[in-house]
């Protein structure tokens, strides 16, 4: 543990109430609870201010820490890169820029270029705003919406939320940019809330959904369609059987570029390098951000075809017609140099099989929970990427309450897991327990994060 006194640390906690703004959390609590601080990391497990230990199993969070805490190797990395060289603008390179690119784009056949950026959010954006300026350029400003999807999440800015298929985040942000169009969800479990019945090939039908709403607005003015390959806080939504190949083709059909969203599922979340691996599927521009570095360097990363790099370039009558933007701090060379050591590590320990390993195991011990406990009404997921939703009846499917799907998280916590429920799978309710242990899970960890579930569910559901 930390070499600080007990004195240094209720400093530290006072200094937090009173000056550090949270994400995420509401200000009442903290006005009598101490503040959370997280003080130290080892592979799975992290230590708080009081000593307390916690099995992480949401690696930070917000599947974010893939590879673990503690990863001396990246640091060391990241530190040698920063003493010889830490920064100059993407006007230049960089040498670790040069070869995580390139490693990188090895991984992603049919896709060549990267754009260092620094969050999932700003990634996106790029991508929005390269789909806009070839539309401009090539489509005489026409083809200019993009297509988001009930459920996926894109990030934070007024743009990606304006690409938000999950409305209660919006309420309190408008007015929202224009030329972002919704597109129907593709969890088959509600599908009853798309008013479908009992349906036979669901998959194929929820793409010819975004069929109909590309003819409804007109091919012609649809430039760009940007999906989840999995979405994330929407509900842990794995899609079904027939849907991205579907999705591939009416892509083709009507010219559109795929925009593939991997800020959550890339780099290895789901057993794959990336989430769209699993299905086959060709996307023109795919976004990363948080397993790109585990978290040890702020790095994020639009990666496009060769297709799309060359729409930039030919316009000989105009030499300033390329894609004219910036970001700062994607010339920070310890992102590139974390992210080359995260994917040694990922490499040397063959964390991908592991990955899918443990996700089977831990997805059958989630089935094994849902026999026991009804309020399980479905579990789903891939790889490390895991979910339970929760449902007060299995036959309405009626979601559970918020505040008991709340008590089995701080149930968890009490005993020392820390586990996420701010999954969306029903428009306003946070019914879905979420999974995402490090990369690095063994069978022993997974049988510690299903057997606090399971304790929590009992209580909390009696
Ligand atoms: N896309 C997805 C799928 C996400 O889950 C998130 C963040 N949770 C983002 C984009 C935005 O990433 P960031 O918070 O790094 O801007």
């Amino acid at each position: 543990m930390d070499t600080l006194t007990p004195n240094d640390m209720s400093a530290i906690v006072e200094a937090d109430r009173a000056h550090v703004w949270h994400h995420l959390l509401p200000h009442k609590p903290l006005e009598t609870n101490d503040p959370r601080i997280i003080v130290e990391g080892k592979g799975m497990r992290v230590w708080d201010q009081r000593g307390k230990e916690h099995l992480d199993a949401v690696s930070g969070g917000v599947w974010t820490v893939n590879v673990g805490y503690g990863r001396t190797e990246i640091a060391d990395a990241v530190r040698d890169q920063l003493v010889k060289m830490n920064y100059f603008a993407q006007s230049a390179g960089s040498i670790p820029g040069a070869r995580f690119a390139e490693r990188l784009t090895e991984k992603m056949p049919g896709l060549t270029r990267l754009y260092y950026a620094n969050s999932g959010s700003e990634a996106n954006e790029k991508a929005f705003k390269m789909v806009r300026q070839i539309s401009h350029r090539h489509h005489g400003g026409r083809k200019s919406k993009i297509l988001y999807r009930d459920r996926d999440y894109h990030g934070t800015t007024i743009a990606c939320l304006s690409a938000g298929g999950q409305q209660e985040r919006n309420a309190q942000y408008g007015p929202y940019t224009p030329g972002f169009v919704e597109v129907p969800h593709c969890l088959e479990y509600r599908k009853a809330d798309q008013g479908w019945g009992d349906v036979e090939d669901y998959g194929r039908r929820a793409a010819d959904a975004i069929e109909e709403v590309i003819l409804r607005e007109g091919p012609d003015t649809v430039g760009a369609l940007c999906l989840e390959p999995i979405t994330a806080g929407g509900g842990v939504i794995v899609p079904p059987e027939g849907y991205w190949a579907r999705v591939q083709e009416i892509c083709e059909t009507y010219d559109i570029l795929l925009h593939i969203d991997e800020v959550v599922c890339g780099v290895g979340r789901t057993g794959t390098w990336f989430g769209y691996q699993h299905y086959g599927v060709k996307p023109d521009f795919v976004t990363m951000a948080k397993g790109v570095a585990s978290g040890y360097a702020a790095i994020s990363c639009c990666a496009t075809s060769e297709r799309v790099f060359e729409m930039f370039k030919d316009a000989p009558d105009d030499p300033m017609h390329y894609f004219r933007d910036i970001s700062t701090f994607g010339g920070c060379t310890a992102g590139p140099a974390a992210a080359l050591a995260n994917m040694d590590i990922i490499e040397r320990e063959d964390l991908l099989a592991n990955c899918t390993a443990m996700g089977d195991y831990m997805l059958d011990g989630l089935h094994a929970l849902a026999d026991r406990h009804r309020v399980i009404g479905q579990a789903r997921g891939k790889g490390l990427f895991l979910g339970a939703e929760l449902v007060a009846d299995r036959d309405t499917r009626e979601p559970a309450a918020e505040k008991k799907v709340q008590a089995v998280v701080a149930d968890c916590m009490e005993q020392g897991v820390i586990i996420g429920a701010t999954n969306r799978s029903v428009p306003g309710h946070n019914n879905t327990l979420c999974f995402s242990p490090a990369l690095i899970a063994k069978k022993d960890d997974i049988d510690a994060i299903l057997s606090a579930v399971d304790g929590a569910l009992g209580r909390v559901f009696t």
